[in-house]
């Protein structure tokens, strides 16, 4: 088959590979209905990550089961199905915890920004639908996979609960997912942090009440304006660079709360600082399993639509030049139909 495969910084090929296979008994193989290009791709397509030479890229997936391994017991072949980036097995202690994403099996999934692809540990990371879902919701059911998954997971570890006062670092695909999430919880208040006009009409379309163009200290200084002085319940960090941390642990209010889930590129922490900050702080890839059931939920009865955060969709041959609109900005998030 055809499929995505990134050589190094800017080079990513449509190209032939081998067809993914049953390698272990708990694998499954599914088709995909459709997949996109996530923003922690551009970390090694921009020269900022290491990579090993040629990659199969995609992490991000939907898709018709069409073959399970002989382990396999709860999705069989037809069933539509959506997994998380991160692969758990959903029996170990700290998946009991829900947190899947330090599963003692924990696996990363690759290749997905193909036609076909091998999903290991099926049975613990597969959630199946009742039914094959229409064409309309193939995207909002993808979205649930990571971006939104992500998104509800930094407003969960931020705390965010009915009446919260929030704020939002960061306005890409995760980001604007952090502004539904929150919403979704009951937040009074969501104060996204964007400077561009089209985001910030989508995180106010998410819920966003207020928006701050400013960044740095102007910026928090206006989240202080906004909250008495006093300074948010819960901010989301979904950026990964040190202004974005800094900003999100200055915004915030002493015993309330941070969520980070932008991947750490650099970021330090000084102890007395944070010892005499007094904040809470919760991070790390998303737990994204733990809230797949009830966000596909959320999008089979049509109360979220998180699929509106793709604002490009092209067929997967044209993958690189979604990459490239990503990379200059020119698109939030691209969708891949396959
Ligand atoms: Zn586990």
């Amino acid at each position: 088959m055809l499929a995505t495969v990134m050589y190094g910084p800017g080079d990513v090929r449509f190209e032939n590979v081998d067809d993914p296979m049953i390698i272990k008994p708990s694998d499954a193989i599914i088709k995909l209905s459709a997949t996109c290009i996530c923003g922690s791709d551009l970390w090694p397509y921009r020269g900022l990550q290491a990579s090993r030479g040629p990659a199969h890229m995609g992490h991000e997936y939907c898709g018709v089961v069409v073959e399970v391994g002989s382990e396999v017991r709860t999705v069989r072949p037809g069933q539509f199905v959506v997994g998380s980036f991160c692969l758990s097995d959903n029996t170990c202690p700290h998946c009991a915890y829900g947190f899947h994403s330090s599963c003692v099996q924990r696996e990363f999934m690759t290749g997905a920004q193909a036609p076909y692809a091998r999903v290991p540990l099926a049975d613990g990371t597969l959630v199946a639908t009742a039914e094959v879902p229409g064409k309309d919701l193939i995207p909002h059911l993808l979205a649930t996979s990571d971006v939104l998954g992500t998104g509800w997971y930094a407003a969960d570890a931020a705390g965010v609960r009915e009446g919260s006062t929030v704020v939002v670092v960061g306005d890409g695909a995760v980001g604007l997912m952090g502004v539904l999430s929150a919403k979704q919880m009951g937040a009074e208040r969501i104060i996204a942090m964007s400077r561009h006009k089209d985001r910030q009409a989508l995180a106010k379309d998410f819920g966003a009440t207020d928006i701050i163009a400013e960044r740095g200290a102007e910026g928090v200084a206006r989240i202080k304006d906004l909250t008495r002085g006093v300074g948010a319940d819960s901010v989301l960090e979904c950026v990964g660079t040190q202004e974005a941390m800094s900003q999100a642990i200055d915004c915030c209010r002493p015993g309330g709360s941070i969520g980070y889930v932008g991947v750490p590129h650099g970021v330090t922490f000084d102890g007395y600082a944070m010892f005499s900050a007094q904040r809470r702080m919760l991070g790390g890839p998303a737990p994204v399993r733990r809230f797949l059931p009830d966000l596909m939920n959320r999008v089979l009865s049509g109360k979220i639509e998180p699929g509106k955060v793709f604002d490009l969709s092209l067929p997967i041959e044209k993958v690189a030049e979604g990459y490239k609109a990503m990379d200059e900005r020119r698109a939030i998030k691209t969708l891949l139909t396959v």
